[in-house]
């Protein structure tokens, strides 16, 4: 079993705005292995931002504990949060202009977060360099971002996220402004570092065909963990099966899947059943006679 490397407890986060409380995170449990891809799918609102921004030192949650590494993020100095986000954890956002500086060309957007670590010039050419080779780049290093494709600007941004070695990259619907070939580059590109060099990896998406190109799919709603699909492959590294999840939380409390629900029209309870090695689960057909009776009375 690989080590666990981040570990969200019960995470709540509340924005205060004006007199009203929005509750973004109510109590998200969440352990993401050391070297893991993983994908947050759900939608718009349901709290991916504001656990990505917790994840990447960016924002504090009102609650629950939260750890990366050996680090505490809820217990940082300015000095640690300071090196925890120039050093151990990289960012890449939907909004290209978020990642790179316009008027620097593409090596000198890597060179960039070199320079604040304090490496010299010569050291950050090179890794500069080396960098935009590997995300498929190494004749576009003296090209400005308005020179570039959409896609190719956010290939720049995972050189520029991964400079300084970290050990999480986070990425924020990194393919949502490109088209489906860009797409692929940019998941290709992510996938070599997690592969080479082990960095873990979180990115928001609504990519569809994102279930085939991570570990592991992780679906929020209402600010909770709704379902997981976890890729297997059998033992000669070739078939994969996707195994759906449902979330089962400390006290027992399990979300069905959405599509499940309404498949079987289930509503207010379901009859369950204890078996030998599993939970047999039914829609609660008793109250269905009943409404239908109350219908046709
Ligand atoms: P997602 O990334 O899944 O779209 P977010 O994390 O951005 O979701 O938002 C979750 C909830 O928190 C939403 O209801 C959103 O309006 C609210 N929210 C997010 N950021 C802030 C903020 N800075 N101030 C107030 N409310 C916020």
């Amino acid at each position: 079993m690989e080590s666990t490397f981040i570990e969200c407890e019960n995470l709540v986060k509340i924005y205060k705005v004006a007199d009203l409380e929005v509750v973004a995170l109510q109590g998200i449990d969440l352990s993401i292995a050391a070297g893991e891809m993983m994908a947050l799918v759900g939608p718009s609102g349901s709290g991916k931002s504001t656990l990505m921004n917790i994840l990447g030192g960016l924002d504090t949650p009102t609650a629950g504990r939260v750890r990366v590494g050996e680090r505490d993020l809820l217990d940082m100095s300015r000095r640690d949060q300071v090196t925890y986000r120039r050093r151990e954890v990289g960012f890449v956002w939907q909004q290209t202009a978020r990642n790179l500086l316009p008027y620097l060309t593409a090596q000198e957007n890597v060179e960039l977060p070199m320079a604040l670590d304090g490496l010299s010039a010569r050291e950050r050419a090179a890794r500069a360099r080396h960098l935009l080779e590997q995300v498929g780049l190494g004749e576009r290093l003296k090209h400005r971002p308005d020179r570039l494709s959409g896609g190719e600007q956010q290939r720049v941004a995972i050189a520029v996220a991964m400079a300084n070695h970290p050990r999480l990259l986070l990425a924020d619907e990194p393919t949502g402004e490109v088209d489906s070939h860009s797409a692929e580059q940019i998941f290709n590109v992510m996938r070599a570092f997690n592969r080479d060099q082990g960095v873990t990896i979180i990115v928001v998406t609504h990519d569809l065909g994102v279930a085939s190109r991570v570990d592991r799919v992780v679906g929020m709603r209402d600010g909770r963990t709704s379902i997981e699909i976890l890729r297997r492959r059998d033992e000669s590294g070739a078939a994969i099966t996707e195994d759906e999840y449902a979330i089962l939380d400390r006290t027992g409390r399990l979300q069905l899947p959405e599509p499940y629900i309404e498949k079987l029209a289930m509503r207010d309870r379901a009859r369950v059943r204890l078996q030998d090695d599993h939970i047999a689960v039914w829609p609660d057909r008793a109250a269905e006679t009943v409404k239908h009776d109350e219908e046709s009375a």
